[in-house]
């Protein structure tokens, strides 16, 4: 399908490119040890929710910087390659991941030096999107202004507080139409355990006391717990048992498939599409990689869509 055969949009925020190393074990301060495997993946929790989107036909535009080099020209050609509206790129973008235990090191590069001046380059983008979907992968500042401008042009927006912040600025939950976080996020952001679906039922009240309109909390196998506008009592949507092989990027997923039914069929009840959001992540997590596991339409059930 081509971009202009897409009629739906949605505007979404952020990059980063992974460079990644596997090793038996981390280096101690001053060693250097063999990697068996090294890699250059395309990531960052935007870039990923963007591409999920699209691949499940909307049409998805990122607003983000890359640099003038060989990962922002490779980075820039993969969001092609997904049929993501991209503008034009500038400054650099140095970012890197190294794993061994899993250690991350994210350096955000050109997306730090994403301000109020791009963002308003941007804005003929965001008034003509459906859907404003944002991370805190860039400055927290940058992503609250996207959402203030979302929700002055009447887009309804998606709010990832990932990675979470502990105080996170009030006025994140009130710029927020959706609030959807893992359960980590909402421990942190709450200060209480979240370790089962009833601590994920109090969370979600908790939160939404702060201002959203609806929360969403991600649960892994457990699926996730809504909590709509306006109702008192947070729904539990089970996810399909499926056999997971890799679940990097299953919030991701998740969150850019809601992204997906938030633009294409905005009057589905939200419950309904975190179903199907389940069922999406749910087959991203029987592959191994995060974008490399994402689903396209044509590989997804007919009743999905
Ligand atoms: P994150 O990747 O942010 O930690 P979660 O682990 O909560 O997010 O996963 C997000 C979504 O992916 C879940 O709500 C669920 O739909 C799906 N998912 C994750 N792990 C599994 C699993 N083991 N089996 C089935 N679905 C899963």
């Amino acid at each position: 399908m081509t971009q202009s055969q897409k009629t739906p949009k949605a505007a979404l925020i952020i990059l980063v490119i992974l460079c990644l190393s596997q090793a038996p074990r981390l280096p101690k301060a001053g060693e250097t040890i063999h990697g068996h495997k090294f890699f250059i993946g395309f990531g960052g929790k935007g870039a990923n929710q963007c591409i999920q989107a699209a691949r499940l036909g909307v049409q998805t535009a990122m607003i983000c910087k890359v640099g003038k080099d060989f990962f922002g020209n490779n980075y820039i050609q993969n969001f092609k390659d997904n049929e993501v509206l991209t503008g034009k790129k500038e400054e650099f973008c140095v970012t890197c991941q190294t794993a061994g235990e899993n250690a991350i090191v994210i350096v955000a590069g050109a997306n730090m030096l994403l301000g109020k001046e791009e963002l308003q380059k941007a804005l003929p983008a965001i008034r003509r999107a459906k859907v404003l979907l944002c991370q805190l992968e860039i400055n927290p500042q940058t992503s609250l202004l996207a959402l203030q401008m979302a929700r002055e042009h009447k887009v309804k927006t998606i709010f990832n507080p990932a990675p979470a912040i502990s105080d996170l600025d009030l006025n994140f939950y009130t710029c927020s139409d959706v609030f959807c976080c893992n359960e980590s996020e909402a421990e942190l952001l709450t200060g209480c355990s979240v370790a089962d679906v009833e601590d994920a039922h109090r969370a979600a009240q908790e939160l939404r006391k702060r201002g959203c309109s609806a929360v969403i909390i991600t649960l892994g196998s457990q699926g996730c717990v809504v909590l709509k506008a306006q109702e008192s009592k947070s729904i539990h949507v089970p996810a399909t048992a499926v056999t997971a092989v890799d679940t990097t990027g299953a919030g991701d997923s998740f969150i850019g498939a809601l992204a997906f039914y938030m633009a294409d069929q905005p009057s589905m009840p939200l419950e309904e599409m975190a179903r199907r959001a389940n069922q999406v992540a749910g087959v991203s997590v029987q592959a191994v990689g995060t974008q490399t596991s994402f689903p396209s339409k044509q590989n997804l059930p007919a009743e999905l869509f």
